[in-house]
């Protein structure tokens, strides 16, 4: 059996962006990892631009101001033709347009008065943003991923396809006879297949549904998982005389990684690799599932689609408002509440205790033999999709 971190390193080490990227409209492009860093296509701002409404002056004309020029004309935003500011002249001049030639600084319409007086002195460069001043064409600009913000700069630098980590296809299989939709009374509705088709949102999904504990039937729907960037199944994995998971991948040419984490829940877990991609293979008990995704499939297609491995999980610290026992020889994940730095571990009836976990953001971490009092700092685990509910 393997400890957790170790577990947590194995996957990570193989959890490498594939080096191909695909191109693809900016539209479509938020939250997705460029391939590559891009650079300004042009000085920006790319003329010396106006930052107030006003007159565009020159500064020399007003050392001794007040002092009424001269005005000959007046520029917009998106004008090309900019009439030129000579001596004791001055230009009409709105927010984002150019500074007309002669002109080197706006006098801003509230420092003036009629048509016109410049009340005030204006300094060399006043209200302007100089050509350049935001970014030199052949800066790096954007990096990572793409955030709104972001996306807005690639639209500045005229960036309207972008090449960015592929996609990647992930296949979701319940295996267990007992899954069935409409349940006898002796069977089961399967949860795990929603709940990490919901947790995989993002990627590409491809939802095998449920086989059975039949080795022609399971050994069927893993050869189709097989085919896509990662396998997640859920079921089978453990040491009863059904659990044919195993057994079955490596008739199928998967090479065990590792089976079997020092960790509760989620004992069993089975991680593999193949020629074309790799194999989560999670206990059945729902939340061994849900903490397993977290700890290792999420990390790794995160860290695959270019983002970040860490980032899936951020680990913060809470302050306990009830005290926890570990486990004698595992790590313990404990479905906890993280709410402004106050750590509430919930109830929890055992890994298959779904309930409980639904209400939860976070997971305490457990080191072996851990207790923890009241009032105790710990560490705690928090997925990406919670971490805004944490402060709010
Ligand atoms: P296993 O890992 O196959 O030994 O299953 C452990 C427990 O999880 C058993 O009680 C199963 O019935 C239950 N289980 C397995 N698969 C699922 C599933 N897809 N949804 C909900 N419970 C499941
Ligand atoms: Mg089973």
């Amino acid at each position: 059996m393997i400890d957790l971190e170790a577990a947590r390193e194995e996957v990570r080490r193989r959890s490498a962006p594939p080096g191909r990227g695909e191109e693809i409209p900016l539209g479509d492009a938020l939250g997705r990892a460029l391939s590559e860093p891009l650079r300004a296509d042009r000085d920006d701002p790319p003329f010396d631009r106006a930052l107030m409404d006003g007159y565009a002056v020159r500064s020399e004309d007003l050392p001794d101001a007040p002092r009424t020029l001269r005005v000959t004309g007046e520029v917009s935003a998106g004008d090309a033709a900019l009439p030129a500011v000579a001596p004791g002249c001055a230009v009409r001049i709105n927010t984002g347009a150019p500074i007309p030639p002669g002109a080197d600084a706006v006098a801003r319409i509230e420092e003036t008065r009629g048509s016109v007086e410049v009340l005030r002195a204006i300094a060399r460069g006043a209200d302007v943003l100089p050509r350049g001043a935001l970014a030199r064409k052949g800066d790096l600009v954007v990096e990572g991923t793409i955030t709104p913000e972001k996306l807005a700069v690639l639209a500045s630098i005229g960036a309207h396809r972008v090449k960015v980590a592929p996609r990647l296809r992930v296949a979701v299989l319940a295996t267990g006879s007992e899954l069935e939709e409409d349940p006898s009374a002796h069977a089961i509705r399967n949860s795990n297949g929603p709940m990490l088709c919901a947790l995989l949102a993002g990627h590409d999904v491809v939802d095998l549904g449920v086989a059975r504990d039949e080795p022609r039937e399971l050994a069927a729907a893993l050869r189709r998982g097989l085919e896509c960037d990662a396998l997640v199944t859920t079921g089978g994995v453990s040491k009863g005389l059904k659990d044919l998971v195993r057994g079955s991948l490596e008739s199928l040419g998967v090479r065990v990684v590792f089976h079997g984490v020092a960790l509760q829940p989620g004992k069993p877990t089975l991680f593999g690799e193949h020629p074309k991609g790799f194999v989560f293979s999670l206990p059945g008990n729902p939340v061994a599932a849900l903490v397993c995704c977290d700890l290792f499939v999420l990390p790794h297609l995160s860290a695959r689609s270019g983002l970040s491995f860490e980032g899936a999980l951020a680990r913060l610290e809470g302050r306990l408002v009830a005290p926890v026992r570990g486990s004698p020889d595992r790590t313990r994940l404990l479905p906890a509440l993280l709410r402004r730095g106050e750590l509430r571990p919930l109830p929890w009836r055992g890994s298959a205790d779904l309930y409980t976990a639904s209400r939860g953001n976070s997971y305490v971490i457990l080191p072996p033999d851990g207790d923890f009092a009241a009032g105790d700092a710990v560490s705690c685990l928090v997925p990406a999709r919670h971490l805004l509910s944490v402060w709010a």
